[in-house]
């Protein structure tokens, strides 16, 4: 371990706020160089063909539930300075077709958003709901591989838990997966670079062909201080739930309370899958082995219809 792992596990075990880089839900650690506005709304998918600056704006005051000024205003500010999950947001433009990365929400009325992938190809394909994931490397986290790995199955096992006859396999060495896993910094290789501390977390990718080669996958950034029940750093559990999410179809939700809202909302003792979560998966893949599809099935009876452990 060289000196700066030690100092940075000195500082978890001491919890002090004050000399861990970057505890994401610290307000001072986001005096990062001013955002750019147009470039900070082009890279979550608000900026398009034809619509002003303000009215990019205005797209995400209204998908975040803030007030619509159409101006970087300080509730826009505060949101754009808050760190974040890298994959775009849905956009409500009446459902025309879009080209991939870009999600319909289904219904207004319904928070969360399933992306017009999934992985039942695949499973109509082998004749089982069965994905196989590996993580690939863990960079240079302070996190104990062991530590990732437990974390990475108990987020694997909650998104199961949701939806009957779901199962992920973890495999290693030269086997092939649907779900690769690793950590890195800034280019490494897919076309979205990371950021440095802050700013976006990771990203995955929808399972928008299943046989593309990143489909599923997720790369955290290594720039980030992963840690593990506590204030300090990001917390990897949500992080990896969340980016999960995006792996089995499903966009960012509205409901801030849910795993799939965007926005990093700082370790949550007990923090599990939301209602609006398991809903959104089991508009995917059902309930109860039917497939999925059933237009919010899941709906009413959510979380408690069969007594699933993720709620
Ligand atoms: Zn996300
Ligand atoms: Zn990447």
């Amino acid at each position: 371990m060289d000196i700066i792992a030690t100092i940075l596990m000195l500082c978890l075990i001491m919890q002090s706020i004050d000399c861990l880089p970057k505890p994401a839900n610290h307000p001072a650690s986001n005096s990062k160089k001013p955002i750019d506005a147009g470039n900070y709304l082009k890279k979550f998918g608000y900026m398009k063909p034809g619509r002003t600056e303000s009215q990019a704006i205005q797209a995400f005051q209204n998908f975040y539930g803030l007030p619509v000024t159409g101006k970087v205003d300080d509730a826009t500010k505060k949101l754009f300075e808050t760190p974040r999950c890298g994959v775009k947001d849905p956009q409500e433009d009446g459902g025309r077709k879009r080209r991939s990365f870009s999600l319909r929400i289904v219904n207004r009325e319904k928070r969360y958003v399933k992306s017009s992938y999934s992985w039942k190809p695949l499973f109509s394909r082998i004749g089982e709901k069965r994905l196989r994931w590996k993580l690939t490397s863990i960079g240079t986290q302070i996190l104990g591989a062991d530590e990732i790995f437990r974390i990475l199955r108990e987020a694997f096992a909650m998104w199961a838990s949701t939806v009957d006859g779901l199962i992920f396999e973890e495999v290693g060495g030269g086997d092939d997966a649907e779900l690769i896993i690793f950590f890195a910094a800034n280019s490494h290789g897919d076309g979205y670079s990371f950021d440095g501390s802050g700013g976006v977390l990771a990203h995955a990718f929808y399972p928008y062909d299943v046989d593309a080669p990143l489909a599923g996958d997720t790369h955290f950034d290594d720039d980030e201080v992963y840690t593990d029940k506590t204030y300090v750093g990001v917390n990897f559990w949500l992080v990896a739930l969340h980016e999960i999410g995006h792996a089995l179809g499903l966009g960012h939700s509205k409901n801030r309370d849910a795993v799939m809202y965007a926005y990093y909302t700082g370790y949550i003792p007990g923090k599990s899958l939301h209602e609006d979560d398991v809903n959104g998966i089991r508009a995917i893949y059902g309930d109860g082995g039917d497939g999925g599809d059933g237009g919010g099935k899941g709906g009413k009876g959510g979380c408690k219809g069969k007594g699933k452990k993720a709620c």
